[in-house]
Order: C-alpha cells, then sequence, then structure tokens
C-alpha cells in the first residue's frame, strides 16, 4: 500500500510585512487522515500562515516540517513536489486552457508521472463529462473550484492546503465538496482548511483553531471550540 502521509508542522512561525507583525508564534500540526480548521476574523493572519506553509511567504522566524524535515527554505515548487498541494482562496486557473488542461498543469507541476492521475482527479469533482473540454474561461465558480481541486489533487498530494475553499458556492456544491474532502482524509491525505463557513468547518473539521491577531488562541474538536467561539461573540 500507500506510505502513511508525512505531518505537516508550523514551529513557532512568526512573519512580518514591513514593521506588521501578522503571525506572532504559530505552533501547528496537519496529520494525515484528518480534517485540520483554521477559523478567526479578516484580518487575524490565517491566509499568512497558509502562505507561510505553501512557501508563497518566507516567516521572518520558526520553522515549517515536513515529516520532520525542515521545508522552510524551500520555494512553493520545490514544496508541491515533495506532496504539498494547496488551491487559493483567490481563483487561479489557466482561462484559454480547458478544464482537462489545467489538471493536466497540476500533475506536471508536481512531477507526477502517473498517467491515472490526472483522470481520476476529474472523475473524483465530477469534471469527466463534457466539461472537460470546455474552456476554463467563463466557466462558474463552482465549476472553477472544482477545476482548481482537482488541479491540486493531480498533483497526488499528501498533504493539502485549501484557503477558503467554499468561498462563492451554493449549498448543494459545499455538500459535494465535503463529501470530497472526507473521502481524501479517510484515504489518509492531511488536509488543512482555512473557512469562513463554521457550519462546514463543523461537519468536517477533526480540529478547529482559532486564529486572532497572528495566534493560535484555542484548539479543539469543532464541538467545543466553535461553542465557545459562539458564546464569546454573541452578547451574554
Ligand atoms: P486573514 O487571512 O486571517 O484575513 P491575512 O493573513 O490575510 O489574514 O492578513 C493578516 C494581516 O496582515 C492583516 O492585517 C493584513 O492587512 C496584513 N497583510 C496581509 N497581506 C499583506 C501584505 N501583502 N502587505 C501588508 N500587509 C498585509
Ligand atoms: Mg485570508
Amino acid at each position: 500500500g500507500t506510505p502513511p502521509s508525512p505531518t505537516l508542522t508550523a514551529r513557532h512561525l512568526h512573519a512580518r510585512y514591513g514593521g506588521f507583525t501578522a503571525l506572532d508564534g504559530v505552533d501547528l500540526d496537519v496529520p494525515p487522515g484528518e480534517v485540520t480548521a483554521i477559523v478567526g476574523p479578516n484580518g487575524a493572519g490565517k491566509s499568512t500562515l497558509f502562505h507561510c506553509l505553501a512557501g508563497t511567504h518566507r516567516p521572518s522566524r520558526g520553522q515549517v516540517l515536513l515529516g520532520g524535515r525542515d521545508v522552510t527554505r524551500l520555494a512553493a515548487h520545490a514544496r508541491t513536489r515533495l506532496g504539498i498541494g494547496r488551491t487559493f482562496q483567490q481563483l487561479a486557473v489557466f482561462p484559454s486552457l480547458t478544464v482537462a488542461e489545467n489538471v493536466q498543469v497540476g500533475a506536471e507541476q508536481a512531477r507526477v508521472r502517473d498517467p491515472g492521475a490526472v483522470e481520476r482527479a476529474l472523475r473524483l469533482l465530477g469534471l469527466d463529462g463534457p466539461v472537460r473540454a470546455s474552456p476554463a474561461a467563463g466557466l462558474p465558480t463552482g465549476t472553477l473550484r472544482r477545476v482548481e481541486l482537482a488541479r491540486a489533487l493531480a498533483g497526488s498530494p499528501r498533504v493539502l492546503l485549501l484557503d477558503e475553499p467554499a468561498a462563492g458556492l451554493d449549498t448543494a456544491e459545499v455538500t459535494a465538496l465535503t463529501r470530497v474532502l472526507k473521502a481524501l482524509a479517510a484515504d489518509g491525505t492531511g488536509l488543512l482548511v482555512v473557512e469562513h463557513d463554521l457550519d462546514l468547518v463543523a461537519d468536517l473539521a477533526d480540529v478547529v483553531h482559532v486564529m486572532t491577531a497572528g495566534r493560535i488562541v484555542a484548539s479543539g474538536p469543532p464541538g467545543s471550540v466553535l461553542d465557545t467561539l459562539a458564546a464569546r461573540e454573541s452578547p451574554a
């Protein structure tokens, strides 16, 4: 069988934009076979943490480890080849390429040689019908989010990072997305999900971390953490 996926770890991460501290000492594990969620208000540093893990922002202090290996200084494309897949909060498909070609790019970027990886990803996201030959330009947001996820999956990631995967999706699409992400976790992939939709987080996550002002201020299973959050935010 497949070897177990490695744990992705943030160890005492700090990040700055000029003089502004966006991450102020974050410790986090993304273990295999689990959905780890990050919630918190706008500006909390969720996307910055995501970028530090994916390799698109260089932390000012601290480490990123993949299966115990220090990858802090590796570029994003090198991390992709080591099995860290990601999608983007702002959709980043190639508009002139077809759906299938966009997904093929994901396999190539990750240097995946398995010729079945692209077809499996298309099928898992329901993109193996006629839409596979459509140019990405002009497709609805829900379809483009599926293209993005399929592109990440074509790279056969062991750890998958998703920044607001439900943004712009309708209820039926969120249900379908939930089913796919649960199947990936059940298969042993480690998932990190940054998400505004707390109902989705409650349904999906094994562990939730609450971020505020660059720090993790609460962690635990969704039941207890989200109840605490709701109690804190609603006036007594
Ligand atoms: P979140 O994803 O939780 O909304 P971000 O990580 O995007 O938070 O942002 C954290 C803080 O860092 C915010 O105050 C934001 O304004 C600031 N920030 C984010 N990106 C940049 C940037 N490129 N330059 C300067 N400040 C930034
Ligand atoms: Mg963000």
